[in-house]
């Protein structure tokens, strides 16, 4: 028998019901007005009174209206057809819609039940298997999708029948598996699993030794992201987070996207719904929405939906992690997802913490960002989850909670500044500023150093000091003027002037420019830092300047130019000469 209750109180989304037997923190429950029924989560209990957080609107909602408890968590479900899906952080399917809002009450199926999936065994009888082993693949797109055994299934299998090659739905058995008691349990193609408990279907999670690949020069030779790692991007509104975001998700080396859009406005998540599907792979001229699936949700939409969005998202990339495949997690914006979760601490009467928020933020932000990461399987394949989120602090303040906690989460700190973006220097990441911790593991550098070149680290640091001097310098010529300085000022001033102009800016919407692969960027790199180590003997600074103004022209005509056409080898011959 499931547990029933009544209302007692209602505030907002919050509803106390008082209930008739056992329930359990984040269990879901039906909450009965008319003839529909509201989806609720359980998010405390005291004595036979829980508290519930509706995820639609109570209008007209009232004291003793029925609730039935569901014996369940939140749980995504999870299949083949994800992949192209738009969802909400409930997952109703938002495709299948005519607009953007299901009526309250309403619940659509994530899964198309009816489509045939080309099935291949993997699997044979007698095998004996866990949680997340492979039975079986079908093709979603041109990505293998692996029939995994569930992952809530405990203690060693034997697997007693598969069937053999041919097409089947979702819900028809593809495999029977006999338990430790003799048991026969029949495996579909999709299984079910509680967004809020992270999947542990794996042997070791060990520290990232890759970067991921993001053809933004910025990130992958400044600050590199690990493959499997975690990074997050901070800035006021309109410095370019979700462009930056944007450019990862399209050219990131990564097989499977998955796009948490958190928008403050409904009109930012009617943007991903135009333009994400608009938006075309670079690497194989396909569609990317083939490979992604979005979650969105807009302020508007009742909290405790919004709150779960990030979490749908991250149990579908662990999903798919699962069959050793590099998934990319992208939140914009994780403010958003926090405001929710003040919202609700608040509606709670919690004691506040900083500005509000619930006191465990940090703990919270923290343990979401963990679920990151690369894992080896069962079988010895690896997966990865590679997360960045975006934040987006009131007036760009960055000692805020929200990105105070963050910033102990993540290892990567991108940090937009409202300054270049007014500049126009785009991509707005402070160079100075950011980081990636990842360059401080041995492994990585390695790593980096025999991928991309001997020394290459050592160079990244020198570039880095070029910049930093540059704009010390500057400081300098700021205050004691240009005549007040010695001509080296100049110099140094210009020569960061020249890695920023050339080589940190990228237009992300140009053909050429916005995607960079680490071949081109070592070169580039290569070629600047050749010219930066130069002697010079400018006779004034004018003459320093038009020169470094040159050399910054061509660099950047090179940049908007195929790497190593027939036009981009003139730009490199004009330099060289110029330069001899
Ligand atoms: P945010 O998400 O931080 O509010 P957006 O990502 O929407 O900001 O960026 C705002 C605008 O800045 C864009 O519409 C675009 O014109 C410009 N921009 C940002 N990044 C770039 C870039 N890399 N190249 C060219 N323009 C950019
Ligand atoms: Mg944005």
């Amino acid at each position: 028998m499931s547990t029933k209750g009544k209302v007692t109180g209602i505030v907002s989304n919050l509803v106390t019901v008082a209930v008739d037997g056992p329930v359990a923190e984040n269990e879901l429950c039906y909450i009965s007005v008319g003839s529909e029924k509201l989806l609720a989560e359980v998010i405390k209990i005291a004595g036979d009174k829980a508290s519930v957080q509706v995820f639609e609107s109570t209008r007209g909602l009232k004291n003793g209206n029925d609730v039935e408890f569901l014996g369940k968590m939140l749980e995504v479900t999870l299949g083949p057809g994800l992949l192209s899906g738009i969802y909400d952080g409930l997952q109703n399917n938002l495709r299948t819609m005519a607009g953007v809002f299901l009526k309250r009450g309403e619940y659509t199926d994530p899964l198309d039940r009816e489509a045939r999936w080309a099935f291949t065994p993997l699997a044979q009888p007698g095998d004996r298997v866990v949680a997340a082993d492979w039975l079986g693949e079908v093709k979603e797109g041109w990505l293998p999708h692996k029939i995994m055994v569930p992952f809530s299934f405990r203690g060693e299998y034997t697997v007693k029948s598969v069937v053999p090659e041919g097409e089947y739905t979702v819900d028809q058995t593809v495999a029977v598996l006999t338990d430790a008691d003799g048991e026969d349990v029949p495996v579909t193609m999709t299984q079910r699993w509680p967004v809020k408990v992270a999947v542990k279907a794996y042997k070791e999670k060990p520290r990232p030794a890759k970067i991921m690949e993001t053809g933004v020069r910025c990130i992958d030779t400044f600050n590199p992201i690990a493959e499997g790692g975690t990074g997050f991007i901070p800035g006021p509104f309109g410095c370019g987070k979700t462009v930056l975001q944007h450019a990862i998700a399209k050219q990131g080396d990564a097989d499977v996207i998955v796009m948490a859009a958190c928008g403050e406005r409904a009109n930012e998540v009617v943007e991903i719904f135009t333009e994400f599907p608009e938006l075309v792979d670079p690497h194989t001229g396909r569609k990317l929405m083939e490979r992604t699936t979005i979650i969105c949700n807009t302020s508007n939409m009742p909290v405790a939906a919004r709150e779960a969005s990030v979490y749908t998202a991250m149990t579908i990339c662990e999903y798919y992690r699962s069959m050793g495949l590099k998934c990319l997690l992208l939140a914009d914006s994780t403010s958003r997802w926090a405001q929710a979760l003040r919202e609700m601490s608040n509606r709670m009467e919690e004691l506040p913490g900083q500005d509000a928020f619930p006191v465990d933020l940090s703990a919270i932000i923290s343990s979401f960002y963990a679920r990151a990461g690369m894992v080896v399987l069962n079988n010895g394949q690896t997966g990865a989850v590679t997360f960045i989120g975006t934040v987006s602090p009131a007036g760009g303040n960055l000692k805020e909670p929200v990105t105070e906690s963050t910033k102990k989460a993540a290892r990567c700190f991108y940090a937009l500044e409202q300054n270049r973006a007014d500049q126009k220097r785009y991509p707005a990441v402070n160079p100075i500023d950011s980081y990636s911790k990842y360059l401080e593991y041995p492994e990585i550098c390695e790593y980096l150093d025999s991928t991309i070149q001997p020394g290459w680290t050592d160079k990244v640091l020198r570039a880095k000091n070029y910049v930093r001097r540059g704009r010390e310098m500057a400081d300098q010529i700021n205050i004691l003027g240009d005549d007040g300085v010695p001509m080296s000022y100049h110099e140094a001033f210009w020569k960061s002037e020249l890695i920023d102009f050339a080589f940190l800016q990228q237009d992300a919407f140009d053909a050429v420019d916005a995607l960079c692969p680490l071949e081109r960027q070592k070169f580039m790199l290569d070629l600047i830092l050749e010219l930066c180590d130069r002697p010079f003997e400018f006779e004034n600074f004018d003459e320093c300047r038009v020169f470094f103004k040159d050399l910054i022209n061509t660099l950047r005509q090179m940049n908007y130019t195929r790497f190593q056409s027939p036009e981009f080898n003139e730009y490199e011959q004009q330099l060289r000469k110029h330069l001899a």
